[in-house]
């Protein structure tokens, strides 16, 4: 049945940064797909939360800043004794700074690094010990169109996304023989704080605008599918994939 292939019942999805964009999209579409909901941050995931419960999943909020890797061996150690299991992992976190190169802070630098791509690093080690032992286990990374290019006044986010996608195939080289996905999401440009920047600046929104050939920016909502694909049994034959979901941005 090709509908089991996209079923995610019985699964049990750790998402960072579940409050609100991206990541409370990703988590209300998993659990849609029939998954129950971890839910990893710094803020309170109350809208998300009402969003799961409404579907009939289990969920539970951690709170942990990603800022520091010191949070993850408790975070992880709570979700496996409160769900028991951990099967999808979305890598979603993360923070962007903005300024030029000549003037950019080593703080901007390692702030964003060590969200995006430290912590990612270090919570997927942790979680793919326990899926490896499993023999499964999905682990998506949210990426960028700047895992392919270079963009311009965020070096370090550049730098972290690249990262990722680079950690993507290599965890995917490794893991891949053990029953483990590894793939990512690359994301456009979609209308969420991350990018409230641009989308208050009239110029750079309608540059962007104009580049996508789907001539809208994307909403969270339009990464349901991709999410579901990498984290269900669909998928099982895809390892160190990065999917665009960008509107065409980068077939220009
Ligand atoms: P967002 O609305 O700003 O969401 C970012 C999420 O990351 C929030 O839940 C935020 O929590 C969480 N986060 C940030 N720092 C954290 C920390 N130290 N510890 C724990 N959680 C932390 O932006 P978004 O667009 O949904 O971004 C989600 C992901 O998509 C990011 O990795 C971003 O780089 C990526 N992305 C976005 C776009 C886009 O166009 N929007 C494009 C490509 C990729 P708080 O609410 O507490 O800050």
């Amino acid at each position: 049945m090709v509908a089991s292939l996209f079923s995610l019942s019985e699964r049990v999805a750790l998402v960072t940064g579940a409050n609100t964009g991206i990541g409370q999209a990703i988590a209300v579409a998993l659990a849609e797909a029939g998954a129950d909901v971890i839910a990893v941050g710094r803020t309170e995931p109350r809208e998300t939360e009402a969003a799961v419960l409404g579907l009939g999943r289990r969920f539970l909020a951690i709170h942990a800043d990603l800022a520091n890797t010191d949070c993850i061996p408790g975070t992880v150690a709570t979700a496996l004794a409160q769900f028991g299991r951990i099967d999808i992992l979305v890598n979603n976190a993360g923070i962007i700074r903005r300024t030029d190169a000549v003037d950019f802070t080593e703080a901007d630098w390692d702030a964003v690094v060590d969200v995006n791509l430290k912590s990612a690093f270090f919570l997927t080690q942790a979680v793919g010990r326990h899926m490896i032992q499993a023999g499964s286990g999905k682990v998506i990374n949210i990426a960028s169109l700047l895992s392919f290019q270079g963009g311009i006044r965020v070096a370090s986010y550049t730098a972290s996304k690249s990262g990722l996608a680079g950690l993507t195939r290599l965890l995917a080289n490794e893991w891949a023989g053990k029953g483990v996905n590894v793939n990512a999401i690359a994301p456009g440009y979609f209308a969420t704080n991350n990018t409230s920047a641009l989308q208050a600046d009239e110029n750079r929104s309608r540059e962007i605008l104009g580049r996508i050939p789907a001539g809208r920016w994307g909403q969270p909502s339009d990464l349901a599918g991709a999410a579901v694909f990498l984290a269900a049994p669909a998928s099982d034959y895809v390892h160190g994939a990065i999917i665009p979901v960008d509107g065409g941005w980068l077939a220009r």
